[in-house]
């Protein structure tokens, strides 16, 4: 994983700051300056990374805003494991005669861009709202690849579930990305998978802070404890552990990864 800072110069930030904080000031009768309550509505920052961001792999840029507000996470898309869904030429391709791939011609990278990228809150806004998850990205795995949730674009899951990879993945003409449990990341253990868009981390089908398979989950598969990461408990997703009848699948049992809502939105 390459990490870096974003190399913005520092002036113009604290301009700003400066216009910002004279033009949010007011006095009261007295004739003093309030500005504790602006300052209350400032964006919660960090300092440093989570050392979470380690365990991705070098398909993936993380970078952490001047202020230390937000996280650009980017990634080439490209997976750092074997799929039947690389050229056969490449030495990632493996066959799986079970899969039925999604068109004789679909390979990683042969599409259209696989690239992608999106910005979160450093800390995530954990005020209750959830949000449902949409068609396409909604996260990325440490692999490098795209996380999906539990819906395909043509139909169900069920229906796609042929054409899914070991890895429980498959790729049309867009990017290749996860609809299951990503075996080559973790296989009920509490390995790290991937960060999804609401800037919330989702973790393997076991908790670290247990060492088992969490039964306090939310519906989105959350809950806040310590992890392997974090010494400080914080909220994190769990695949969970609840087996999905998928028909088709050549690997089953099969496990949802993310079926949503968001609640870091
Ligand atoms: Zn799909
Ligand atoms: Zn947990």
């Amino acid at each position: 994983m390459k990490k870096r800072f974003k190399n913005v110069n520092i002036a113009l930030p604290l301009i700003l700051f400066v216009l910002i904080g004279f033009t949010a000031c007011s006095t009261d009768s007295d004739g003093a300056i309030i500005i504790e309550e602006e300052a209350g509505e400032e964006e919660a920052s960090i300092t440093e990374l989570s050392s979470a961001f380690d365990q991705f792999s070098d398909a993936v840029t993380v970078i952490l805003s001047s202020d230390g507000t937000q996280i650009d996470i980017e990634t080439t898309g490209f997976p750092n494991h074997r799929s039947i869904y690389w050229e056969t030429d490449n030495t990632l391709y493996e066959d799986e005669p079970n899969v039925r791939k999604t068109t004789e011609n679909t390979f990683i990278g042969g599409g259209r861009g696989e690239a992608s990228s999106f910005t979160v809150d450093a800390i995530p806004d954990l005020t209750g709202a959830t949000v449902a998850t949409e068609l396409g990205t909604i996260g990325i795995a440490v692999s490098g690849s795209a996380i999906f949730n539990d819906q395909e674009g043509m139909g169900d899951l069920d229906e796609a579930a042929g054409s899914l990879d070991w890895a429980g993945a498959h790729k049309g003409p867009g990017v290749y990305h996860y609809h299951l449990e990503p075996t080559p990341i973790t296989s009920d253990d509490d390995s790290l998978v991937g960060i999804l868009m609401d800037g919330v981390f989702i973790y393997g089908r076991q908790c670290s802070s247990t060492g088992t398979n969490p039964t306090d989950l939310d519906a989105s598969g959350g809950h806040t404890s310590t992890t392997q990461y974090e010494t400080e408990a914080i909220y994190h997703y769990h695949i969970i552990n609840e087996v999905y009848p998928t028909g088709s699948y050549a690997y089953e049992p099969a496990y949802v990864l993310f079926a949503g809502p968001f609640q870091g939105y």
